[in-house]
């Protein structure tokens, strides 16, 4: 059993059947010796990639999403959800439907953080149906920069976010794959990208 998959048993708390808390490690709480074991892992996974800049969505992933960027040694960017004070020329603006509020929120990058040049690591904390990371894509897209590949710390394999990030072309690496929170057990998937975290 990975340290990861162990932390989620021992920590975990299943919500219904679709929803994982884990806010004692990841969502509220963090352990920054496992974020620091997450960002060796996704640097080592996408470092041939020629990543330029980290990006997350506030707040959950900027604890994986910034060791992963102290590890390959460039930015981190986290968009945010609610609308700067600074003009809307500025930024780059995306709505994204939010999976744990079910509502769709606006979300937003400075222009001057993102170029036509980067090559844009994703990092999210969960992978659900995939709409935060095709939100992030577009904003990527729209700063004319490339997609070098999607980080998940924690994907629920039952949901279609995956298949739908692959259809679209991108590379998706997950750090733990449940394939399951029916009955308020966890099960993972038994083969997952990382062997270390
Ligand atoms: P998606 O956009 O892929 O449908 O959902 C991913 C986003 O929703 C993540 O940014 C994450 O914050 C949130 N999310 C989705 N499922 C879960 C879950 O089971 N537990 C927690 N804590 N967050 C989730």
């Amino acid at each position: 059993m990975k340290p990861l998959e162990q932390k989620i048993l021992d920590e975990g708390i299943v919500l219904g059947d679709h929803v994982l808390k884990v806010d004692s490690f990841l969502n509220h709480q963090v352990d920054p010796q496992l974020m620091h074991s997450i960002g060796q892992t996704f640097a080592q996974l996408f470092e041939a990639e020629g990543v330029t800049k980290v990006l997350t969505l506030e707040s959950s992933g900027i604890a994986p999403a910034v060791m992963t960027a102290l590890l390959l040694n460039v930015p981190l960017i986290f968009a945010r959800k609610r609308k700067s004070l600074t003009l809307k020329d500025d930024l780059f603006t995306e709505k994204i439907f939010s999976f744990t509020k079910q509502e769709e929120s606006e979300v937003t990058v400075s222009r001057k953080f993102l170029n036509g040049e980067d090559r844009v690591l994703l990092i999210d904390d969960f992978l659900a149906n995939g709409d935060a990371a095709l939100g992030l894509g577009r904003i990527v897209a729209q700063a004319g920069a490339t997609v070098a590949g999607i980080g998940i710390v924690i994907e629920k394999a039952f949901q279609p976010g995956r298949e739908v990030l692959l259809q679209q072309g991108y590379r998706v690496h997950s750090l733990a794959r449940i394939a399951s929170l029916d009955g308020g057990k966890v099960s993972f998937v038994t083969e997952s990208a990382a062997q270390n975290v």
